[in-house]
């Protein structure tokens, strides 16, 4: 995929305009730390910021893609850009050697050097100790850029040597559209980028069918809530106890329910993208109308009290959804 610094951009406001700045004003690092969660571009900005470096027609900084340099950066195969990934569970001390060799001879056509480790977190003890005499003493020409999802396992004495970036999560809408071009429904796209922004965990939990029926069963206790307190409470101990077990899974339960009222809020407000149910939006619309502002957010806070409760106290699952369920009600939110 090639990327060009305004799509990244879209994402990556911050991250962007501080690289492409430096890019102009010449004055690149020697050595960066892009730490962020995966899928939030760390790679893509650290192939454009080479190619930047070595595109051979740039149209100011932005690389040209096109180039005998920028295809091989794009490729792996540009003899002064490496890129080093973990062999298997960790980065080997070797494996940095190799590096050094390489980088102590003259760059082969420029006189500029590149270097990219990816899950830089991995590199064993040796291997950062490597890496850190390297940064301690940098060629002319040199840049390394560091990438990891786990900043906190950095070696500080390397942190200390690098520019820092920090990549921000991604919002919802622009993780989801990733999830539904991997064959994801929209309904479970939107749902799991709303509930996690790491994408692995999103594409896992829209591909499961505890989720899944997790999504159907809150849908139908909101629909329930408007019918009698006899209704209400047989369906949360026929369907949502047995369902949402684990303390984890019951937190998410109430997650799942309080998206349906902030998808209200957001009809209300005049804010339709924003909805979570995409695929329930008529019904979510005739709901929005039955209640006011006011009960939608003491809906909220209700749905806010139980959560905390659940983390907070010992008391008996059943029973803490019951209280909700006539909480809810008696907030009048469905008169
Ligand atoms: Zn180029």
């Amino acid at each position: 995929m090639t990327m060009q610094w305004e799509q990244l951009e879209q994402y990556q406001p911050v991250v962007v305009k501080m690289l492409t700045k430096s890019l102009e004003k010449g004055r690149v690092s020697h050595a960066y730390l892009f730490e962020g969660q995966r899928g939030t571009g760390k790679k893509a900005a650290s192939l454009l910021l080479a190619k930047s470096l070595f595109c051979l027609h740039p149209l100011e900084i932005k690389p040209c893609n096109e180039c005998r340099n920028c295809r091989r950066i794009d490729s792996g195969n540009h003899p002064d850009v490496h890129v080093i990934a973990p062999d298997g569970q960790s980065i080997k001390k070797e494996q940095i050697e190799l590096l050094q060799q390489e980088f102590t001879k003259t760059a082969m056509e420029a006189d500029r050097k590149l270097y990219i480790i990816e899950h830089a977190d991995q590199m064993t003890t040796s291997a950062a100790n490597s890496l850190l005499k390297f940064l301690e003493e940098p060629r002319p020409g040199t840049v390394a850029i560091l990438l990891t999802e786990q900043y906190h396992r950095i070696l500080e004495t390397i942190v200390s040597r690098c520019q820092v970036f920090s990549f921000q999560p991604l919002p919802p809408a622009l993780l989801a559209n990733d999830l539904i071009e991997q064959q994801i429904p929209p309904h479970m796209a939107f749902l799991a980028a709303h509930v996690t922004n790491n994408y692995e965990e999103a594409l896992e939990l829209s591909r499961d069918s505890w989720f899944a029926q997790a999504r159907k069963i809150v849908l139908q206790l909101y629909e329930m809530l408007k019918k009698n307190d006899l209704q209400a409470l047989f369906f949360l101990h026929d369907q949502w106890v047995p369902h949402f077990q684990e303390k984890q899974q019951i937190d998410l339960g109430l997650d799942l329910l309080l998206y349906i009222y902030k998808d209200m809020l957001h009809i209300q407000s005049g804010q339709p993208d924003y909805v979570v149910y995409r695929d329930k939006i008529d019904d979510l619309q005739q709901w929005a109308l039955a209640c006011s502002q006011r009960q939608i957010i003491q809906s909220m806070e209700i749905i806010l009290q139980a959560k905390a409760r659940l983390n907070t106290t010992n008391m008996s699952v059943p029973l803490l959804m019951e209280q909700l369920i006539l909480d809810l009600k008696e907030g009048k939110a469905f008169v």
